[in-house]
């Protein structure tokens, strides 16, 4: 069985540097579109939201610590020149999949960050990191390089990172919102940041201690506006920062799908 595992797993891993043999050779990708008006625009959605919790791990209740994290995510990111940063729901409301993403569409959405924190159910030894992407191969390459930036920030944080995921479900994406993302052009990313669960993770969220809480989904909300910064190539004259010539990274995290057993 575990020689199984070990099989399988070295076949995902191998798969994961092809692919990223292939995302560092053949694409040189443009900078975001952008609207007609010139801005980026940016979608925020918190995770979750209402009568739908999310993961409850007291003290920690996801769908308040992704709606604050967007809150500070918006706030960094508005620092940048021509950036419109729209939140799906700036409240604790509920919404459903689609309506978060035909709010996206309706804006004209560039790019859509979708805001988890993750849980393990019983098994205690998973932590840190992951990002969804797509597995249409119109937006893999470009959401891989956003995956791997956005990874690089958080394990720069001490987080674990469990790589660049991708979940395959009967219509293509697992993720309704990833899947209704693709259909409609509009790049997109599921972050899930660390697991409530995890001792080492909960440590890093101050385990309990609210002003600690708020240090820390403050700096991860640093870390998400920099990496959706740089992948979006954004300039801010008010700070100085400019990103104007990012280049994308090479992958070296591993790119895995999804699987029950991990
Ligand atoms: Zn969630």
């Amino acid at each position: 069985m575990k020689k199984q595992h070990t099989k399988l797993l070295s076949a995902a891993l191998a798969a994961g540097v092809c692919l990223a043999l292939i995302l560092s050779s053949c694409f040189a990708l443009p900078a975001s579109a952008k609207t007609a008006d010139g801005k980026t625009v940016i979608v925020l959605d918190p995770g979750h939201g209402g009568e739908e919790t999310g993961a409850v791990k007291p003290p920690f209740v996801e769908k308040f610590l992704s709606l604050y994290l967007a809150q500070w995510v918006q706030v960094f990111l508005s620092s940048y020149d021509n950036v419109e940063v729209d939140l799906t729901h700036p409240g604790d409301t509920d919404m459903s999949l689609k309506e978060r993403v035909d709010y996206a569409k309706s804006v004209n959405a560039d790019f859509f960050a979708c805001l988890h924190f993750n849980a393990s159910s019983g098994e205690p030894s998973r932590s840190g990191a992951e990002v969804y992407i797509t597995i249409d191969p119109s937006l893999f390459p470009q959401e891989a390089f956003f995956a791997q930036t956005e990874l690089d920030e958080l394990s720069a944080l001490g987080l674990d990172v469990r790589g660049i995921k991708f979940r395959i479900g009967t219509n293509g994406d697992y993720y309704g919102i990833t899947r209704r993302c693709t259909a409609y052009g509009i790049e997109s990313a599921l972050i899930e940041h660390c697991f409530l669960d995890a001792a080492k993770d909960r440590a890093f969220l101050g385990n309990g201690d609210s002003s600690a809480l708020q240090l820390s989904l403050q700096t991860l909300a640093y870390a998400d506006a920099d990496a959706i910064a740089k992948h979006l190539r954004l300039k801010s004259s008010n700070t100085g920062v400019d990103y104007t010539n990012y280049t994308d990274p090479a992958i070296t995290w591993p790119v895995l799908p999804y699987s029950a057993s991990n």
